[in-house]
């Protein structure tokens, strides 16, 4: 047999309560025995009704007792008569039969027949059994020694009251089954021990953890009344173990289990502090309203937050790396509301708040973090976990929206303790609390830590939005260890350019990769953004270039004329992708031959600049195997602050300020003249989404806007880049940027769209990401680039993907890009290596449809940060 191992009792022990059932009808006397009829039922309102009930009840000295019942006017009579009998009873002929029925049909019989029941104790010996030949379920009823004296009472009332009575002659009938799955002290005679658990019978006296019998089959005899308040008290007995057990488990092993199905990396702590009872606490109730995937939802949470802990406040010895300070923590209960996926309420059983957090990375923010898990009535569970982001960006005007919106992701999770993965449902939403909740919050507030919790929360507020003092700082955090001291070493290759500028690039040998290919791989060439490295990173275990080694590529990465080694003091983009690609293409194909392809990954300005080479015409595109480029394309979409700066006269001023050397020094113990101090003083006033403790981030902030979510930067990585890696940033191509900003597309230096009118040059296969978490240069740059190249070269793969969570060069520098970029970047060169670069040319039709289909841009997100001018695309025929 399949399955658990149970006792071999089970089936057996089964009792039918002594009931026999009996019909009687024909009688002289209104028996009343069916319930309301036609004319009764119009008159009496459904509630005032009465249901199936026993009418009257009789205990007899001979140990069983007799109730009539009475029955709805629209049960078949004729179910007692048929099924009760063998055999017509005597005095019952054919004819009789047909009168009876007729006039049963015609109602007046109805009030003079009567259903009873008798029920005593019977043996509790029956036994169901499935028979593994037959495959059938074999029911031997128990016996039941009353059963003679049973029929004689029944035939004495009907001797009584007139009419006939129709009854089984051979055995009892029950409607009060009971046992077969009985409670006993071991498993050799019991299939549940005295608490519901079921035997492990291989092991006496274990159980089988967490598999309960909690109805009336564990009870092992007759109970010879009716059973139901019986049966109700052996499940609340049960009932109570089973949430026992389940407590008693949960302290065992799953102190944190809400956590654990949500964070990878989550602080281990223990419930401790806040079970104890000398704390001041605060009991909080909040109502949220919302859509979770666009469906709406309701959260209703008692909160009861501990204020133990506030003392860790200024303790940074705690808060070290990814580790977060939490300076209120509290357990959730209540229930959520989300008629979209359970009908009935999901209650809150596990749940988790933390309010006020910092996280060392974004030491200006705050963070509340909501953990709950939650059990449907179905039997599902589910893990709602929600965020609020308090950011004091630009004086604080979101801080309204900010503190009340909750952006949550509801997930469905196994049931099963041990395993807690999520399966399938995955959603994504906003919850909100009302003003008026709000007020409701604070009315409702209870608990002798009231006025310190009001004092904190204000406190926290005052300090994030108005005074905005950093919690921690990057300054302090100098890295333990020195870099990737065994980072694979590359060729180092000096460049002259067609207009005479000298510049260099490095190259990685495939001989590094333990894998070995019998084929010969493209090699891939790697252009950076402005003035950054994002490539090549020593502090990272895994960057883009060990990566693609690993895969068995050669590697170039171009250090262009705005690369801190080569910084040039007058250029423009339009050179990089007239002289500087080129050359190094010319590099690689003295290495090579002629005819070598390359694949390009290209970042931000590096993207514009292969865009700008190839539909300048100064590369061709059969030097191109695949085309890569993250937050950049032809396209270039910038976010609503960006916009702003850029209609601002600041790369005028700027470039005035810098005078002769338009190269800033961006480090800190480096010498600057006085006009690049001013504008580095200057670059810091001007607001952008996440502050910095470090200068370096600053000033460069300051100037692009925030290039990365602090949050997905190790802090080792934001120590390289700003301490080691970005140190000077050539300015003098800034005009060209702006105007290849301003416009939305590759401009040539003069202003000029010379680029976009040569669709056809850029034939390629091509895959654009973009971060789904925008910063600087929003997803609309890579959906345009996705369409234009759809339609344009539609004999092309192109793909494009927005990667949820990142920003902008976090895609590439990222903790978590190796796990959720780079996979898509691999596969996209795999493919391309494969020859899978070119589709079959009957999608043509599917995909310039698609193509022309402008407005549709799934990752689209309806806010005022995304909005530009769709019409001068139009114009432009693209
Ligand atoms: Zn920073």
């Amino acid at each position: 047999m399949r399955g658990l191992k149970i006792s071999k009792a089970l089936g057996s022990g089964f009792s039918c309560n002594g009931n026999t059932v009996a019909y009687l009808c024909g009688s002289n006397g209104p028996l009343n025995g069916y319930g309301l009829d036609k004319k009764q039922l119009s008159k009496i309102p459904i509630q005032a009704r009465p249901g199936p009930s026993i009418s009257s009840s009789y205990s007899s000295p001979l140990g069983f007792t007799i109730q009539s019942a009475v029955l709805p006017t629209a049960y078949p009579y004729l179910l007692f008569k048929g099924i009760t009998t063998f055999g017509w009873p005597t005095g019952y002929w054919f004819f009789h039969g047909i009168i009876d029925k007729l006039k049963h049909l015609i109602g007046s019989k109805s009030s003079q027949a009567m259903v009873l029941l008798a029920m005593g104790h019977d043996k509790s010996d029956g036994k169901i059994i499935l028979d593994k030949e037959t495959n059938k379920i074999i029911f031997s009823p128990p016996h039941d020694p009353l059963l003679p004296q049973k029929v004689k009472a029944f035939q004495k009332i009907t001797r009584k009251l007139g009419g006939i009575l129709f009854m089984s002659r051979f055995r009892s009938a029950s409607v009060h089954l009971l046992g077969g799955c009985n409670a006993s002290s071991d498993s050799s005679d019991g299939v549940c021990d005295p608490n519901g658990q079921v035997f492990d019978p291989e092991v006496p006296g274990l159980v089988h953890q967490g598999l309960y019998v909690c109805d009336a089959s564990l009870i092992p005899c007759s109970v010879g009344v009716n059973p139901s308040l019986t049966i109700a008290a052996a499940a609340e007995h049960v009932c109570k173990d089973l949430v026992n057990n389940v407590l008693k488990y949960k302290t065992k092993t799953c102190t944190n289990y809400v956590s654990k199905v949500v964070d990878q990396n989550p602080p281990i702590e223990t419930h401790d502090t806040l079970k104890s009872s000398e704390t001041s606490y605060v009991s909080v109730k909040e109502t949220l309203r919302g859509y979770i995937g666009g469906m709406p939802c309701t959260a209703t949470l008692r909160m009861k937050i501990n204020l133990q802990n506030s003392n860790d406040f200024d303790d940074w010895n705690y808060s070290i790396m990814r580790k977060s300070l939490v300076t209120l923590k509290g357990k959730v209960g209540g229930y959520v509301v989300f008629r979209a996926i359970e009908k009935d309420k999901l209650h809150v059983i596990d749940g988790e708040v933390k309010m006020f957090e910092v996280n060392y990375r974004t030491p200006y923010t705050q963070y509340m973090h909501y953990r709950l898990l939650l059990a449907a009535a179905s039997g599902s569970r589910y893990v709602l976990e929600g965020k609020k982001i308090m950011n004091p960006y630009l004086f604080a005007i979101f801080s309204r929206k900010e503190t009340t919106t909750l952006y949550v992701t509801f997930k469905r999770v196994s049931g099963n303790f041990a395993e807690d993965h999520h399966v399938g449902l995955n959603l994504k939403g906003k919850l909100k609390v009302s003003m008026i909740q709000l007020l409701k919050t604070l009315l409702s507030l209870e608990g002798n830590g009231k006025g310190r919790f009001l004092h904190l929360f204000l406190l926290h507020l005052l300090r994030t939005y108005i005074l905005q003092i950093p919690q921690g700082i990057h300054e302090e955090y100098t890295p333990t260890d020195s870099y990737n001291n065994s980072y694979p070493t590359s060729t180092f290759h000096e460049l002259e350019t067609g207009d005479g500028c000298i510049i260099s690039c490095r190259r990685w040998n495939r001989g590094h990769s333990r894998l070995k290919f019998n084929e010969e791989k493209h090699p891939v060439l790697l252009l950076n953004g402005h003035s950054t490295e994002s490539f090549c990173l020593p502090t990272e275990p895994n960057d883009l270039i060990r990566t693609l080694l690993t895969e068995g590529h050669e590697i170039w990465l171009l250090q262009p004329r705005l690369h801190p080694l080569n910084p040039s003091n007058n250029f423009t983009i339009e050179d990089l992708g007239r002289y500087d690609i080129p050359a190094v293409i010319s590099k690689i194909c003295e290495f090579h031959g002629p005819s070598m392809k390359v694949h390009v990954v290209a970042h931000c300005v590096g993207g514009l600049a292969i865009h700008i080479a190839v539909m300048g015409g100064h590369v061709s595109p059969t030097r191109i195997a695949s085309l890569c480029c993250t937050n950049s394309s032809m396209f270039f979409k910038l976010s609503t602050l960006a916009t702003v700066k850029m209609w601002l006269p600041l790369v005028s001023i700027s470039m005035a300020l810098l005078g002769k050397n338009k190269t800033l020094t961006l480090l800190d113990t480096s010498k600057a003249s006085l006009r690049h101090r001013l504008l580095m003083y200057i670059a810091r006033w001007i607001p952008r989404y996440e502050r910095c403790t470090c200068n370096e981030c600053e000033v460069f902030s300051g100037i692009f806007g925030n290039t990365f979510w602090h949050q997905n930067l190790t802090p080792t990585m934001h120590h390289w880049l700003n301490k080691r890696s970005t140190t000077k940033l050539p300015m003098a191509a800034f005009p060209h940027l702006r105007k290849i900003c301003k416009s939305g597309f590759i401009v040539d230096s003069k202003g000029n769209n010379s680029y976009l009118i040569h669709p056809e040059r850029i034939a390629v296969s091509t895959l654009y990401i973009s971060g789904g978490r925008s910063l600087l240069v929003t997803p609309e740059t890579t959906f345009l680039a996705n369409k234009y190249v759809k339609l344009h070269q539609p004999g092309f793969r192109h793909e494009r993907i927005v990667v949820d969570g990142f920003g902008h060069s976090d895609l590439l520098i990222g903790e978590e890009s190796c796990k959720e970029v780079f996979p898509y970047i691999v596969s996209h060169i795999r493919l391309c290596e494969e020859g899978k670069d070119i589709v079959m040319i009957n999608k043509e039709k599917k995909d310039r449809k698609e193509a022309l289909d402008w407005a549709a841009d799934p990752y689209r997100v309806a806010s005022f940060s995304t909005w530009s001018s769709m019409s001068k695309l139009r114009l432009l025929g693209c």
